[in-house]
C-alpha cells in the first residue's frame, strides 16, 4: 500500500475529534526550537517548551499524528519493552530502578495531560498480559511479585489460567497472566489531537504537508522544506519509524517494522463482554504480539501480524482477520469495517534511543511498540533538557543502543532473518 499524506482509512480517522487542515511552511521563519514530526514525541516536546516560554514551530511531512501516534493499539503499558527482570539483568538494579521511575513518569504524563487539557480520548484503566502457555505461569508470578515487593507497585496482580479464560474466553490463551490497573487504553489519534490543541493554545505553530528535506546544525540551525525554512536555536528530530534518510546516524539505530490492526463491525454489549469482561486492553507475550481492546462503540480492535517488507500486504482486512480468527474463531461472520497499519520504530535492544546528536540537535525514537507512554515521556524529557534540566535525559544516555549490523543499506536482510527465527519460535 502506498502511503499518502492523507490519514489512513482507520477506525481512528473516522472517529477523530475536530480534524482540521493546517497550512504548509512557505518562506523563511524563525523560532527558538524547530521540531520535526508531529506525533507524541514532537507534540510533547513542543507543548512543554512552549509552556516554559519558548517559541516553538513543528514541521510535519504529512498530517498531524499521521504516523504511529494516530494509528496505534492505544495500549498504555507500565515499564519498558524489556521486562523488569531483564532490565535488572542487563543494567543492574540501580539503573533498572531509575528506568522504572521514568516509565511511571511516562504513564503519569499521559494521564495528567488528558486530565489537564480535558482531552476526550476514551481513557480507561486496565492492561492485561496473557499467555499462550501454562509453562509460562511462573514468569507472570515472578513479574508481579517483583513489582509488588521490590518496586512498591501494587496496581498489578497475577491472574491464574482459569481467570484468564473466564475474562477473555479464548482457548488461544491457555496460560495465566497479569492485570495491571495502572495501565490503561485510549483513542490514540484523539489523544494526539488533544495534545496538538493544547500546544497551539499555548502558542506552538504547526505546519502540515511540509517534509523536511535537510537540516544543518549551525548557529542557527536551518531546517529546510521544499517551499520554506525555519531558522532555530535548537532542532528536535521526532520522526521515529518514518525517519527514512533524513539522518543516517539515527537511521542505523532503528528499524521500522509494519504492524497492523483491524476494527470489526459494532457488536452487542453481551458479545463484547464475552471476549473482554472488564473492558481492559490485552496483549499476549508472543514475540509477534497479538493485542486487542474494545472501542467506545463496541467494536473489537485487534492488532496482530507484522511485515518486514517495505509495502503493506495488499488485502489488509483478510491479513489481520486471519490472526484474529486464531484467537476468536467464533467471530468468523463479523464484518471487518477497517484495517490499517503503521510503522513501529524498533531498536536492537528494544530500548528507546533518546539523546543529543550535536549541542543543539536532539532526538528520540525507537520505543519498540511502547510509544504511547515512552514517546510522551521522551518528548517531555527532551523539553526539560533543552530548557536546562538534563537529569532525566542523562538516564536515557546510560542505555547504549547498538547499531543495526549492515547500517541502513544492509540492516533489512539480517533483520528479516532474525524475525523469521522469532516467528518460528512463536509457532513452536
Ligand atoms: C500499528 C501500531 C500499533 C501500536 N500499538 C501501540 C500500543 O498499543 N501501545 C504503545 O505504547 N505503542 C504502540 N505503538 C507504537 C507507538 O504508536 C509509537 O511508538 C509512537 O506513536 C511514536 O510516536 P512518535 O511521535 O515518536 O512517532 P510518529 O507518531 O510515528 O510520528 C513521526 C512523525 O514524523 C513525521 N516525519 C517523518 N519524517 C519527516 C520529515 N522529513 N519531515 C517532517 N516530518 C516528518 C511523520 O510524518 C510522522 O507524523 C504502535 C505502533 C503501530 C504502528
Amino acid at each position: 500500500m502506498k502511503e499518502s499524506i492523507d490519514y489512513p482509512d482507520s477506525y481512528y480517522y473516522h472517529t477523530a475529534n475536530n480534524l482540521k487542515e493546517r497550512s504548509s511552511l512557505k518562506g523563511s521563519h524563525a523560532a527558538d526550537i524547530c521540531v520535526i514530526g508531529a506525533g507524541y514525541t514532537g507534540l510533547l516536546t513542543a507543548l512543554n517548551l512552549s509552556e516554559r516560554g519558548h517559541d516553538v514551530t513543528i514541521v510535519e511531512a504529512n498530517k498531524l499524528a499521521w504516523g504511529a501516534s494516530g494509528r496505534n493499539g492505544g495500549q498504555l503499558g507500565s515499564g519498558h519493552n524489556k521486562k523488569i527482570h531483564e532490565l535488572e539483568k542487563d543494567y543492574g538494579k540501580s539503573l533498572a530502578n531509575e528506568l522504572w521511575r521514568l516509565s511511571e513518569y511516562g504513564k503519569s504524563i499521559v494521564k495528567t495531560r488528558i486530565e489537564k487539557h480535558e482531552i476526550d480520548c476514551d481513557l480507561k484503566a486496565g492492561n492485561a498480559t496473557v499467555s499462550n502457555d501454562r509453562g509460562d505461569d511462573h514468569h507472570h508470578k515472578e513479574y508481579v511479585e517483583k513489582l509488588n515487593t521490590d518496586y512498591g507497585y501494587d496496581l498489578v496482580r497475577y491472574m491464574n489460567p482459569e481467570e484468564v479464560r473466564e475474562m477473555f474466553h479464548s482457548s488461544y490463551f491457555d496460560g495465566g497472566g497479569s492485570l495491571d490497573m495502572g495501565g490503561a487504553h485510549l483513542h490514540p489519534l484523539n489523544y494526539a489531537l488533544g495534545l496538538a490543541q493544547a500546544a497551539e493554545d499555548s502558542g506552538v505553530k504547526i505546519y502540515e504537508n511540509s517534509r523536511v528535506t535537510s537540516y544543518s546544525n549551525g548557529s542557527p540551525c536551518i531546517v529546510k522544506t521544499n517551499e520554506g525554512e525555519v531558522k532555530a536555536d535548537h532542532v528536535v528530530l521526532a520522526c521515529n519509524g518514518y525517519l527514512d534518510n533524513l539522518e543516517n546516524k539515527l537511521a542505523v539505530k532503528m528499524m521500522p517494522i509494519n504492524n497492523f490492526i483491524l476494527a470489526t463491525e459494532q457488536m452487542s454489549e453481551e458479545e463484547v463482554r464475552y471476549i473482554n469482561r472488564d473492558d481492559v486492553c490485552v496483549h499476549d507475550n508472543k514475540f509477534h504480539v497479538h493485542y486487542f481492546r474494545i472501542s467506545q462503540d463496541n467494536r473489537l480492535l485487534f492488532g496482530g501480524g507484522e511485515s518486514y517488507a517495505r509495502n503493506f500486504p495488499k488485502d489488509l482486512k483478510s491479513y489481520v482477520r486471519k490472526t484474529m480468527l486464531e484467537v476468536y474463531p467464533h467471530l468468523h461472520d463479523k464484518t471487518i469495517d477497517y484495517a490499517w497499519g503503521g510503522r513501529i520504530g524498533v531498536t536492537v535492544n528494544r530500548m528507546p534511543h533518546v539523546g543529543r546528536l550535536h549541542t543543539n540537535v536532539y532526538f528520540a525514537h525507537g520505543y519498540s511498540g511502547h510509544g504511547v507512554a515512552m514517546a510522551s515521556l521522551a518528548g517531555t524529557v527532551l523539553a526539560e533538557a533543552i530548557d536546562g534540566t538534563v537529569s532525566n535525559l542523562d538516564i536515557f544516555s546510560k542505555i547504549k543502543i547498538p547499531t543495526f549490523p549492515g547500517g541502513t543499506l544492509l540492516r533489512w536482510p539480517g533483520f528479516y532473518l532474525g524475525m523469521l527465527y522469532y516467528a518460528l519460535r512463536d509457532r513452536l
